[in-house]
């Protein structure tokens, strides 16, 4: 039988324990241990340093008010490939992100955008969305009223952006890094001699590192041992989609740095601009026809990306089913297709080796963000499909929101774990990812519809919104993260 903790016994008038609470307490802490010696305390422990707990590490460090508190990262990977990040200009990785000039932003202020390697990024400020059924279209370019144009947002390397945040905080300095070490175990501190640590979360790693943190942050992605821990819920459904990714080459030295996505009805598929002649691919498909271009020669993976932004969707269902030879039917089938040249992305002629690869996609929305002594940040608190390419920027407005909640409770004498003081990041953000969540799942949704009265209705409303400049503007000002009034 495992031990359990003196303190996590019920508090009773008396010392009458009753049994079914015994059972209940060990249930739940089933896979705990006592701990063999004094963990290390901290104020803050952030579990994952992707983009989401890398930038909490960095914000709390930049801020004068919080740059005392002390703070350890864990990590169940290496952080030495993110530290040397370092491909030649030729190369991208396949893993690129659009931020908003929003989240740009907030980068700034924290002082890692000047860490990001700028000959990598490629700012964009045009978007072509258009139905792959019906070819209604929506243009997404700031007015000429309204004077010079707007970046809508910046296409950059996940790794480039958290090289620089690891920048940024080893030139800050005072964050204790523990990476490859995975979190084995998560319960709760107890009462000794010396420290009280009852109802704090205590994290143990495998390698035997005991870990006590008066605020937990769970930024450990869609599988949150964190979130787990705290017993928050996490509801949603996986797409049956996978979003294929690859770093495509164009044709020419250059070509308009423009947005282009089609909506097909397996998903859409997005190509977006990189610098030079080079472009990212985000291709949401099924598994199985994933798994179809996945196994295509590099020759007809580039027909068929090809293929995905000029041929109709009945001739790419054909596609779809050959084994090989997609560069050349497309060569064919152009012939006899009709589309606009100066609406769709340029030709691709090559795609990087080794940088196709799918991601399972689905939704997922934490019932809540806090718990006692817990906040869920980024991917561990909701993930969301990426048509709209929110969900990095989304976990940059929550740790922009949680380091100004842990702000003024270090400004008001407050503890920074308890549930009370955590309350307003859990209000100001929840609300908002909620209905940008339900939004992106209605549109993956709507436009799945391959045919029936919702393709005529839904090809209306994009051409509606494309007609009605304030409405569009109001779009763009949410995609470019900047949302004001509609009018
Ligand atoms: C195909 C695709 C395209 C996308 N495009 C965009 C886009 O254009 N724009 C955008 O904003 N977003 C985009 N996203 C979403 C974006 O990639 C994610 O939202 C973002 O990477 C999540 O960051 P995160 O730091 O929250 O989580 P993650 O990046 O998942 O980081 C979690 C970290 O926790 C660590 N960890 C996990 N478990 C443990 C454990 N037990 N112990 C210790 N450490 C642990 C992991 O090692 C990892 O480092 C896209 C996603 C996909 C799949």
């Amino acid at each position: 039988m495992k031990p359990i903790s003196r303190s996590l016994w019920p508090q009773t008038a008396g010392n009458y324990i009753c049994s079914s609470c015994i059972r209940q307490i060990r249930r739940q802490h089933s896979n705990y241990t006592r701990p063999s010696s004094t963990p290390q305390i901290y104020d803050i422990v952030c579990v994952g340093g992707g983009p989401a707990g890398l930038s909490l590490l960095s914000a709390l460090r930049a801020s004068p008010t919080t740059a005392a508190l002390k703070i350890a990262l864990l990590d169940s990977q290496s952080l030495a490939p993110t530290r040397s990040f370092n491909l030649p200009p030729t190369q991208f990785s396949n893993r690129c992100s659009s931020l908003t000039p929003s989240s740009v932003r907030f980068l700034v202020e924290i002082g890692a955008w000047k860490h990001v390697d700028h000959s990598r990024v490629q700012a964009y400020e045009e978007m072509q969305v258009w139905d792959g059924v019906s070819g209604a279209r929506i243009e997404f370019d700031w007015p000429a009223e309204q004077g010079e144009k707007r970046t809508i947002a910046y296409m950059n390397e996940n790794l480039n952006l958290t090289s620089a945040l690891l920048r940024r905080i080893e030139e800050l300095g005072g964050v204790e890094v523990l990476d490859v070490q995975r979190v084995e175990s998560i319960g709760l501190g107890e009462e000794s001699e010396e420290v009280d640590l009852r109802g704090w979360p205590l994290v143990r790693t495998d390698k035997g590192r005991e870990i006590a943190a008066r605020l937990l942050v769970g930024a450990d992605g869609q599988n949150s041992p964190v979130r787990d821990f705290a017993g928050i819920g996490s509801r949603g459904w996986d797409y049956d989609r996978v979003g294929v990714v690859a770093t495509l080459e164009l044709e020419g030295e250059s070509w308009p740095k423009t947005a282009y996505q089609r909506f097909l009805p397996t998903g859409p598929v997005a190509l977006l601009p990189l610098p030079g002649k080079y472009a990212t691919l985000v291709w949401s498909t099924t598994p199985a026809l994933a798994a179809r271009l996945k196994g295509l020669s590099a020759k007809d993976f580039v027909g068929m990306t090809n293929s995905a932004f000029r041929l109709s969707t009945v001739d790419l269902a054909y596609l779809h089913q050959m084994p090989e030879g997609q560069k050349e039917e497309l060569e064919w089938r152009e012939q006899h297709s009709h589309f606009n040249v100066d609406k769709i992305p340029g030709r691709i002629v090559g795609v990087q080796e080794g940088s196709i690869a799918s991601f399972p996609l689905k939704m997922r929305h934490a019932d809540t963000y806090i718990g006692e002594r817990v906040a869920l940040v980024g991917d561990a608190a909701h993930t969301i499909h990426p048509l709209a390419g929110q969900g990095l920027n989304q976990g940059q407005g929550d740790i922009e929101s949680l380091v100004k909640t842990i702000k003024y409770a270090v400004e008001h004498g407050q503890d920074i774990g308890a549930t009370m003081s955590l309350e307003p990041y859990n209000a100001e953000r929840y609300a908002a990812n909620n209905l940008l969540l339900g939004v992106v799942d209605k549109l993956h949704k709507l436009y799945a519809v391959e045919s029936g009265p919702l393709v005529g209705l839904r090809s209306i409303g994009l051409r509606a919104v494309n007609g009605l400049g304030p409405l569009k503007n109001f779009f763009m000002e949410q995609a470019a993260g900047t949302a004001t009034k509609l009018l």
